[in-house]
Protein backbone atom coordinates (compact mmCIF):
# COMPACT_ATOMS: atom_id res chain seq x y z
CA UNK A 1 0.00 0.00 0.00
CA UNK A 2 1.10 3.57 -0.84
CA UNK A 3 0.31 6.69 -0.82
CA UNK A 4 -0.75 8.76 -4.63
CA UNK A 5 -0.23 12.21 -5.41
CA UNK A 6 -3.65 13.64 -5.82
CA UNK A 7 -3.22 16.20 -9.23
CA UNK A 8 -5.21 19.16 -9.23
CA UNK A 9 -8.18 20.89 -11.61
CA UNK A 10 -5.19 22.36 -14.12
CA UNK A 11 -4.22 19.22 -14.94
CA UNK A 12 -5.36 18.22 -18.33
CA UNK A 13 -5.70 14.44 -17.10
CA UNK A 14 -8.87 15.57 -15.00
CA UNK A 15 -10.65 16.66 -17.93
CA UNK A 16 -10.58 13.33 -19.79
CA UNK A 17 -12.99 10.46 -19.99
CA UNK A 18 -11.94 7.33 -18.70
CA UNK A 19 -12.70 4.02 -19.92
CA UNK A 20 -14.14 1.08 -18.59
CA UNK A 21 -12.13 -1.24 -16.25
CA UNK A 22 -11.59 -4.37 -17.53
CA UNK A 23 -8.81 -6.68 -15.90
CA UNK A 24 -10.36 -7.29 -12.08
CA UNK A 25 -6.59 -8.51 -11.34
CA UNK A 26 -3.61 -7.21 -8.62
CA UNK A 27 -3.11 -4.20 -10.28
CA UNK A 28 -6.30 -3.36 -9.97
CA UNK A 29 -6.34 -4.11 -6.24
CA UNK A 30 -3.15 -2.21 -6.00
CA UNK A 31 -4.66 0.52 -7.09
CA UNK A 32 -7.44 0.25 -5.22
CA UNK A 33 -5.58 -0.41 -2.02
CA UNK A 34 -3.20 2.70 -2.62
CA UNK A 35 -6.24 5.29 -3.22
CA UNK A 36 -7.63 4.07 0.07
CA UNK A 37 -4.85 5.33 1.92
CA UNK A 38 -4.54 8.35 -0.59
CA UNK A 39 -8.17 8.91 1.03
CA UNK A 40 -7.85 8.61 4.41
CA UNK A 41 -4.73 10.56 4.46
CA UNK A 42 -5.93 13.50 2.75
CA UNK A 43 -8.90 13.16 5.24
CA UNK A 44 -11.47 13.20 2.07
CA UNK A 45 -15.46 11.83 1.93
CA UNK A 46 -14.11 10.12 -2.15
CA UNK A 47 -11.82 9.64 -4.80
CA UNK A 48 -11.66 8.86 -8.51
CA UNK A 49 -8.77 7.26 -10.31
CA UNK A 50 -8.07 9.94 -12.64
CA UNK A 51 -7.54 11.62 -9.93
CA UNK A 52 -4.53 10.30 -9.16
CA UNK A 53 -3.47 9.95 -12.89
CA UNK A 54 -5.08 6.84 -13.93
CA UNK A 55 -7.71 7.16 -16.76
CA UNK A 56 -10.03 3.90 -15.70
CA UNK A 57 -13.61 4.32 -14.88
CA UNK A 58 -13.49 3.70 -10.41
CA UNK A 59 -14.11 5.36 -7.55
CA UNK A 60 -13.52 4.80 -3.52
CA UNK A 61 -16.17 6.53 -0.90
CA UNK A 62 -15.91 6.46 2.63
CA UNK A 63 -18.83 8.83 4.42
CA UNK A 64 -17.60 7.40 7.66
CA UNK A 65 -18.39 3.54 7.58
CA UNK A 66 -15.83 2.58 5.37
CA UNK A 67 -13.94 2.47 2.17
CA UNK A 68 -16.39 1.34 -0.48
CA UNK A 69 -15.01 0.60 -3.79
CA UNK A 70 -17.13 1.35 -7.00
CA UNK A 71 -15.81 -0.29 -10.68
CA UNK A 72 -17.31 0.93 -14.22
CA UNK A 73 -20.66 2.81 -12.20
CA UNK A 74 -23.58 3.73 -13.81
CA UNK A 75 -26.15 6.02 -12.27
CA UNK A 76 -29.11 4.08 -12.68
CA UNK A 77 -31.89 6.73 -11.57
CA UNK A 78 -31.79 10.41 -9.57
CA UNK A 79 -34.63 11.48 -7.35
CA UNK A 80 -34.98 14.70 -5.75
CA UNK A 81 -32.48 17.93 -5.04
CA UNK A 82 -30.77 18.33 -2.66
CA UNK A 83 -28.14 21.98 -2.19
CA UNK A 84 -25.16 20.83 -0.85
CA UNK A 85 -21.46 22.74 0.21
CA UNK A 86 -19.38 20.85 -1.94
CA UNK A 87 -15.36 21.12 -2.86
CA UNK A 88 -12.99 18.81 -4.12
CA UNK A 89 -9.41 17.19 -3.30
CA UNK A 90 -8.30 18.61 -6.79
CA UNK A 91 -9.12 22.26 -5.87
CA UNK A 92 -7.92 22.16 -2.51
CA UNK A 93 -9.52 25.15 -0.23
CA UNK A 94 -12.46 25.61 -2.90
CA UNK A 95 -15.86 25.19 -1.96
CA UNK A 96 -19.09 26.17 -3.93
CA UNK A 97 -22.81 25.85 -3.88
CA UNK A 98 -24.39 22.72 -5.99
CA UNK A 99 -27.39 21.40 -6.61
CA UNK A 100 -27.47 16.92 -6.40
CA UNK A 101 -30.01 14.49 -6.85
CA UNK A 102 -31.25 13.55 -3.01
CA UNK A 103 -31.49 9.80 -3.80
CA UNK A 104 -29.64 7.43 -6.57
CA UNK A 105 -29.74 4.16 -7.72
CA UNK A 106 -26.46 3.19 -8.74
CA UNK A 107 -24.62 -0.27 -10.27
CA UNK A 108 -21.32 -1.02 -10.16
CA UNK A 109 -18.61 -3.73 -10.21
CA UNK A 110 -16.46 -4.86 -6.91
CA UNK A 111 -12.98 -5.89 -6.89
CA UNK A 112 -13.43 -9.24 -7.77
CA UNK A 113 -15.96 -8.12 -10.97
CA UNK A 114 -19.29 -9.19 -9.68
CA UNK A 115 -21.93 -6.58 -10.18
CA UNK A 116 -24.42 -5.10 -7.26
CA UNK A 117 -26.73 -2.38 -7.07
CA UNK A 118 -27.11 0.24 -4.04
CA UNK A 119 -29.83 3.02 -3.07
CA UNK A 120 -28.06 6.09 -1.72
CA UNK A 121 -29.28 9.22 -0.14
CA UNK A 122 -27.65 12.32 1.00
CA UNK A 123 -24.29 12.91 1.56
CA UNK A 124 -23.69 9.31 -0.54
CA UNK A 125 -25.81 10.44 -3.53
CA UNK A 126 -23.79 14.14 -3.67
CA UNK A 127 -20.52 11.84 -3.50
CA UNK A 128 -21.64 9.34 -6.50
CA UNK A 129 -22.43 11.85 -8.38
CA UNK A 130 -19.66 14.11 -7.95
CA UNK A 131 -16.68 10.89 -8.41
CA UNK A 132 -19.14 9.44 -11.19
CA UNK A 133 -18.64 12.91 -13.22
CA UNK A 134 -14.81 13.07 -12.78
CA UNK A 135 -14.66 9.51 -14.75
CA UNK A 136 -16.42 11.61 -17.66
CA UNK A 137 -13.82 14.82 -17.29
CA UNK A 138 -16.28 16.61 -15.50
CA UNK A 139 -15.18 18.71 -12.02
CA UNK A 140 -17.66 20.36 -9.72
CA UNK A 141 -16.92 23.78 -10.50
CA UNK A 142 -18.11 23.33 -13.94
CA UNK A 143 -21.81 22.80 -12.13
CA UNK A 144 -22.01 24.92 -8.87
CA UNK A 145 -24.82 27.87 -8.72
CA UNK A 146 -21.61 29.42 -7.05
CA UNK A 147 -18.26 29.35 -5.75
CA UNK A 148 -18.08 30.64 -1.77
CA UNK A 149 -16.07 33.47 -1.03
CA UNK A 150 -12.56 33.63 1.27
CA UNK A 151 -15.11 35.28 3.69
CA UNK A 152 -17.51 32.72 3.53
CA UNK A 153 -15.13 30.30 4.20
CA UNK A 154 -13.69 31.85 7.23
CA UNK A 155 -17.19 31.09 8.77
ZN1 LIG B 1 -13.47 15.68 -6.89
Amino acid sequence: MAIRSIITDTDPLLHKVCRPVEKFDERLWQLLDDMSDTLAKANGVGLAAPQVGVLRRLFIMNTGDGVKEYINPTILEESGTQECVEGCLSSPGEYGIIHRPQKVKIQAQNRNGKFFIQSLEGLAAECVCHETDHLDGVLFKSKVVRMLSPEELAN
